[in-house]
């Protein structure tokens, strides 16, 4: 698996650290020091995970996320963070991460979370032909990782298309959030279950008529989620 990682830190000590890590685990890896550099390294390359530090001169890590949420919906995308009251910010809908690290962190940690990314983006299960998964109005291709509402892509994270993808193996199952964060985050994620929610609510918002009355992604009480039984 030889994924691209962008890692943009202005700490040099941590920014090494880091990529000694990932390379002795086969990635390939960019470094940045600030976040303009990333920004022109993720246009010039073909990044697959950024991690981000928050704390960055120039524009910030948030910043960062938001644009390269914008221009490459797809990527993946680890925010790091010093401070407990940025995790809020963080788990917000409005820049889609796929996961964060609260620093110090533990390199194999950080490693262990990159993978279970980097498997979200690269599923082992590749197949030749084109495997649909159909729940009407939606379709997901999961050859060319797309997903259609009334055969119009709709650009998912790579966490999103991993819970919708879940969701439309087995419609009408209800999904406990732990079990949401195992099967999408893997086994090894130490987190909090509120990624999940933050993760659906966007789901949400892209997929549903009206995202605070959800008719497709049914919440169930005390448990967790649902994709609406098929007709
Ligand atoms: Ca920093």
């Amino acid at each position: 698996m030889d994924k691209s990682i962008l890692i943009v830190e202005d700490e040099s000590s941590i920014r090494k650290f880091v990529k000694i890590n990932l390379e002795r685990n086969g990635f390939n890896v960019f470094e940045a020091e600030t976040g303009e550099d990333g920004l022109l390294i993720a246009r010039k390359e073909n990044i697959d995970i950024a991690i981000l530090d928050i704390m960055l001169p120039g524009i910030d890590g948030f910043q960062v996320c938001k644009l390269l949420r914008q221009e490459f919906p797809k990527m993946g995308i680890i925010m790091l963070t010093a401070k407990s009251q940025d995790i809020d910010k963080i788990m917000g809908l409005e820049y889609g991460t796929d996961d964060y690290m609260t620093k110090p962190f533990n390199p194999t940690e950080l490693v262990l979370r990159v993978k279970s990314l980097a498997r979200r983006i690269d599923p082992s299960e590749k197949t030749d032909s084109s495997n649909l998964l159909i729940s009407e109005p939606f379709k997901i291709d999961t050859y060319s990782r797309k997903f259609f509402k009334d055969n119009v892509e709709i650009e998912l994270t790579p966490t999103e298309y991993a819970i919708a993808k879940l969701f439309l193996e087995q419609p009408g199952r209800a999904f406990k959030r732990d079990e949401i964060l195992n099967l999408v985050w893997g086994y090894d994620f130490i987190g909090d279950s509120k990624i999940v929610d933050v993760n659906i609510r966007r789901l949400r918002a892209k997929i549903e008529e009206d995202p605070s009355n959800p008719v497709y992604i049914e919440t169930v009480w005390g448990i967790g989620y649902r994709w609406k039984e098929n007709d």
